[in-house]
């Protein structure tokens, strides 16, 4: 018995039979040619026909993973018609007089040794994009196929890497896992192993594939991200149960995927999810979430030593909104401050951080950090459905002011001729006392509210969220809460804006039909909390 560790990319549990990935890339050569004409001809037609695989592709992703995951197929045609691509194949053809293979796969290796040497870990993951997109090239000049070898019905597929079309071309219909040496969590193959429910571990290291053959047992625990090669009777036999009783649960909500967030008397109310981070996207679709309802922007920056450009934020809002496919997708900016503090903020230390410098009083103290994030958010809204969000607004004035640093962001990207889209809706977080009591005044500036029952209750009943003492204090159904609640639904919509709650409050199921007889519109929670709202709304009947 031999135990390996990585990370598991999604969480469930396999038992099944290695079928290492072996690859049917022929040998590239390095041939002397004579009539550069013909060998550019070969490899237009190579190049269409990996274009027409990568049609088939897209057509088969999209049934099976959705429009929105399928894209990645898309952007690898684009990436074949790159010019900085094209141009560096026929340059090595044209001055090195070498065949287009040959030439195809060089660009490919150089190409991605440039992407993983860059620092955004975006760019990173797209250097198996890029050497995805040459070795498919260079297939079409020899007919390469991908295969998988073994008779057992239950494969766990055993990769250095894979490639998301390979991901996506092989027969998953036996495939129970997939484990590789390397990967990261960025990566598309981890997206779309998240979005097809397939438990998958990633970043194993090198050396795994060279200790397993074809055949040999693996039981692969997605959660921890342990691998047991031959495993004994007892660890087997320990596996099994908890692959059950994990299919079990799953099983009874999973019933509700696809089903509408409707009461009994046919109120309908939107059920979207909470996340921190792009590796939480896959969850919050296989949820069946009907949209991001939080995405806690503040993580972004947590996660750097230093300020994130407006690049490295703009490619990561467009992922969310491509990933989510039109849904809609709520980003909050950034929220640093109180618990959430970050070194190269140099923030001077106070007394009580929670009641300080936090949030949209940093953005109106530090307005360029606040407007880079405005403009990476503007640029990223053409590529899907945004909301923006705007934390702990305490005042009229206040939200003036961050609007205002809005249009001037806005007017940035005008003169640098950027387009934007005039879609956005733009809301707040109604999370401190005085915003909930002047609702009314705030409603008509914004399109919609997000209560953030975290902060409300922490400053409504005075009692510090992070203070484990005054825990017993602090009563999440206190009727200070549940009035304010209350009075911000009807604020909102007497001046035509709707309403959701993003705190933890809005998956306590005790409080769900209250809130619905509120009028609340929305309730975001965490990914693995969706099914059980729905099943939770879909029992309720407000006319009772
Ligand atoms: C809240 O305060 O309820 C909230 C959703 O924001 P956070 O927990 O990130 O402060
Ligand atoms: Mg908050």
């Amino acid at each position: 018995m031999l135990k390996f560790y990585g990370k598991g990319v999604y969480g469930a549990y396999a038992i099944g039979r290695a079928s290492v990935f072996r690859r049917s890339t022929a040998m590239v050569y390095r041939t002397r040619i004579t009539d550069t004409e013909a060998e550019i001809r070969r490899l237009e037609l190579a190049k269409s026909r990996a274009i027409r695989e990568l049609d088939a592709i897209y057509e088969k992703a999209k049934s099976e993973i959705g429009d929105a995951n399928a894209q990645i197929f898309e952007i690898h045609k684009m990436m074949i018609e790159d010019d900085d691509y094209n141009e560096s194949i026929l340059n090595i053809i044209k001055t090195q007089s070498v065949n287009a293979e040959f030439a195809v796969a060089s660009t490919g290796e150089n190409f991605s040794r440039l992407f993983a040497a860059m620092d955004d870990s975006y760019m990173q993951a797209r250097a198996a994009d890029v050497k995805d997109i040459s070795n498919r090239i260079v297939s079409c000049f020899v007919e390469g196929t991908v295969h998988n070898n073994t008779d057992d019905t239950q494969i766990i597929l055993c990769a250095d890497d894979l490639a998301p079309s390979e991901t996506v071309s092989i027969d998953k219909s036996r495939v129970v896992a997939f484990v590789t040496e390397q990967g990261s969590q960025n990566s598309h193959t981890a997206i779309l192993a998240r979005n097809m429910n397939i438990p998958a571990v990633i970043g194993i290291g090198a050396g795994f594939l060279a200790q397993i053959k074809d055949g040999d047992l693996l039981t692969v625990d997605g959660y921890s991200g342990e691998i047991v090669v031959d495993p004994d009777d007892e660890t087997l036999r320990a596996v099994q149960s908890r692959l059950l009783s994990d299919r079990h649960k799953k099983a009874l909500l999973q019933k509700l995927k696809g089903k509408d967030n409707v009461t009994l008397d046919g109120t309908h109310v939107n059920v979207f999810a909470n996340i921190g981070s792009v590796e939480h996207l896959g969850a919050a679709l296989v949820s069946d979430a009907g949209g991001i309802g939080l995405f806690r922007s503040e993580f972004l920056y947590l996660e750097k030593s230093d300020f994130p450009t407006e690049d490295e934020q703009f490619y990561v809002y467009k992922k969310i909104l491509e990933s989510m496919g039109g849904k809609k997708v709520i980003i909050r900016t950034l929220d640093i401050g109180a618990d959430k503090q970050v070194d190269y903020f140099h923030m001077e230390k106070e007394e009580n951080p929670a009641l300080g410098l936090r949030a949209v009083r940093i953005y109106l103290t530090r307005p360029d950090i606040f407007k880079t994030q405005m403009r990476a958010l503007y640029r990223a809204s053409v590529y899907g459905n945004l909301g923006i969000m705007f934390p702990m607004i305490t005042g009229v004035r206040e939200l003036e002011s961050v609007l205002a640093l809005c249009k001037e962001a806005r007017n940035e990207l005008k003169m640098s001729g950027i387009s934007y889209s005039n879609q956005i809706e733009l809301g707040i977080m109604i999370e401190t006392p005085a915003a909930a009591i002047i609702s009314d005044l705030l409603a008509p500036m914004v399109d919609f509210f997000s209560i953030g029952t975290n902060d409300l209750t922490q400053y409504t009943l005075a009692c510090d969220r992070q203070n484990p003492r005054v825990d017993r204090f602090c009563d999440t159904h206190h009727d200070a809460i549940l009035r304010l609640i209350e009075f911000t639904a009807q604020s909102a919509h007497r001046h035509g804006a709707w309403v959701g709650i993003c705190g933890e409050l809005a998956s306590d199921v005790s409080l769900t039909k209250a809130f619905l007889k509120m009028g609340i519109d929305e309730l975001s929670v965490s990914p693995s909390q969706v099914l059980k709202i729905r099943d939770v709304v879909r029992n309720i009947d407000l006319r009772e």
